[in-house]
């Protein structure tokens, strides 16, 4: 299955068989940096050490969009931990506000915007969102686990993003890939 692809991001594969529906996992490589997002059910080391030794970078970060056990696979991530002792593990319930990492001096923004999940985190990184199992466009959700009120606020927090941080998206994708979205307008993505 073809993943979209953005200068920087580098797909490692779509978990945890490839087929339509199924997580994206992703390399974001800014010089001899990277930070691994998402880390889904049938990820395994070897496939991130492969990815890590084609991209010639190391290990930075290791983060997902939010807790479900297809984004963040409790295993994967202790597996990770053990593999990787130097990377930082930034566990998206642990986000709060906007956080700013810095990948090969590069910014990688984390979003914390409780809609689909508690946790919901997004990640943008040169110019691209990763929005995770957000829903664009309306207050609805597949899941029940955030009250209306809390996900207005995330989606208003999300529209405001760019101005209060003057950083500017262009594009977007989501976890299961089947949203992604060029030359954006940003704001009207979380118009509900
Ligand atoms: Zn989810």
């Amino acid at each position: 299955m073809g993943l979209p692809s953005f200068p920087g991001w580098r797909p490692i594969g779509a978990f945890p068989d490839g087929d339509p529906g199924d997580v994206g996992s992703w390399l974001l490589v800014r010089g001899e940096e990277a930070a691994l997002l998402e880390v889904p059910e049938g990820l395994t080391v070897r496939r991130v050490q492969q990815a890590l030794r084609r991209a010639v970078v190391a290990l930075r970060f290791i983060t997902a969009s939010h807790e479900h056990w297809d984004h963040l696979d409790a295993d994967v991530w202790a597996a990770l931990a053990l593999a990787f002792p130097t990377a930082r593990r930034v566990h998206p319930r642990d986000v709060r506000g906007d956080r700013l990492l810095d990948v090969g001096g590069e910014p990688l923004w984390l979003v914390k915007a409780p809609k689909h999940s508690a946790t919901d985190v997004v990640a943008v990184f040169r110019g691209v969102a990763m929005t995770g199992d957000i829903e664009l466009g309306t207050l609805d959700s597949v899941t029940d686990e955030v009250p209306p009120a809390t996900r207005k606020r995330s989606m208003r927090r999300l529209a405001g993003f760019c101005d209060r941080t003057g950083y500017h998206v262009h594009s977007i994708v989501s976890a299961h890939l089947n949203d992604v979205r060029t030359s954006v307008c940003w704001p009207d993505l979380f118009q509900c």
